[in-house]
């Protein structure tokens, strides 16, 4: 049925049988040939083709319209492709790591899913994308661990959290974070919210913090509390602006000063800035999206004195393609030292950067360092105190 054929393969005479033995096959009998024809996207990545007749090749799922199996041969690598001295296809881009092509693609439908007053069907947005529905969905899976429904559902959940505390109404609230007001949304945002929206309201509303800022070696260091754990460990000199940027991140929390209870987390947190890999048992109730979550809960898991690179934190939050914005989520970490984003660097060995100040990571890394090789923490956390007036007070 091969009627009329595109730019990138149009017919052209076959050349004489040159005596390559691999031309005189046809492709049509390799078990891989189904894949082309299907234009299967999942098979990108596992081997290409070369079209001898138009002098190009291809990946799998290349849109093109098939050539003649005769004219096609399949090769597992690249290199092999390459080869051939055909030119790579201007359609479907061969030579494109899978990776980077996945994660454009995924970074232009999320900000139509971010831009969408609700949620756009999954066709819907592979039409606007201009990409097939399973390459959508399999681009997706790949950079961020998600189908576009769920990371849909995330965001409005999200929306709908930051929403409930200051919207007028419940319903309100549900009509701009994107969903109806029909109960049947209801039950689902209480699913996605992990309680009933009216207790996100009223708990937004009533949540007290306990707040303390102490000295320490690396400044101030100012240590808020929820009922559930430690929501901020936020680093700096100077003790006003560090209350300041609290009363930014949680607008709607009222402050009660620190009881004797509490002074004794202070005093762990203060021991933690001393010594950054120490293990402790305070209890975190660590608050942000979904992604955010997952590059912190990786941070976690990275052993003491060890350090990583964004792209390596990408890769173990389960979204390799997502560097820069792995790097956001270490900026806006609410949890210095106890969520130890100071152990991510960029690749080339260089600090990268740190919301608390570069000398404070480099502080913290050395300490690490030395205490993981020494197995003497006491005498790292001696390592010289920045400058600052509380300088060099350790609490231990
Ligand atoms: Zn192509």
């Amino acid at each position: 049925m091969q009627l009329a054929f595109p730019a990138d393969h149009p017919q052209v005479p076959p050349p004489e049988t040159s005596g390559s033995s691999a031309g005189t096959r046809s492709a049509a009998s390799d078990p891989r040939w189904p894949l082309i024809l299907a234009r299967d996207p999942a098979a990108d990545g596992s081997f290409w083709y070369s079209v001898q007749t138009t002098g190009v090749y291809c990946r799998p799922s290349c849109p093109s319209r098939a050539a003649r199996p005769e004219n096609v041969r399949l090769h597992d690598t690249l290199e092999a492709a390459r080869a051939t001295g055909c030119r790579p296809c201007r359609r479907c881009r061969p030579d494109e790591a899978a990776h980077h092509r996945d994660a454009a693609l995924v970074v232009r439908a999320c900000r139509l899913i971010d831009a969408a007053e609700r949620p756009p069907a999954h066709d819907e947005l592979a039409r606007k994308l201009e990409v097939g529905s399973a390459r959508l969905r399999s681009a997706f899976e790949a950079v961020l661990g998600l189908s576009p429904k769920r990371y849909a559902d995330a965001r409005r959940a999200e929306r709908l959290r930051l929403l409930l505390p200051v919207a007028a109404t419940v319903t309100e609230a549900f009509h701009q974070a994107g969903f109806g007001s029909s109960s049947r949304f209801y039950d689902k945002a209480a699913e996605l919210l992990g309680m009933a929206p009216n207790r996100v309201r009223a708990g937004a509303a009533a949540e007290t913090l306990r707040v303390a800022v102490a000295p320490c070696s690396l400044g101030a260091v100012l240590v808020a509390a929820g009922e559930r754990g430690l929501v901020a460990v936020l680093l700096g000199d100077d003790p006003d602006l560090l209350r300041r940027d609290l009363r930014a991140r949680f607008p709607r929390a009222g402050f009660g000063e620190a009881d004797e209870a509490f002074g004794a987390v202070v005093a762990q947190v203060v021991a933690l800035v001393e010594t950054p890999g120490a293990s402790h048992a305070l209890p975190l109730d660590i608050r942000g999206t979904a992604f955010q979550r997952r590059v912190w809960d990786a941070l976690r898991d990275v052993e003491t004195g060890r350090t990583l690179s964004y792209a390596e934190l990408a890769a173990r939050a389960g979204a390799p393609a997502a560097v820069r914005a792995v790097a956001g989520a270490c900026a806006a970490n609410p949890l210095a030292v106890a969520v130890p984003c100071h152990r991510a660097v960029r690749t080339d060995g260089g600090l990268g950067g740190y919301r608390w100040g570069l000398a404070r990571k480099r502080i913290l890394l050395d300490r690490e360092a030395a205490s993981s090789t020494a197995g003497a923490s006491s005498t790292a956390a001696a390592a010289a105190p920045i400058t600052g007036p509380a300088g060099g007070e350790a609490a231990s």
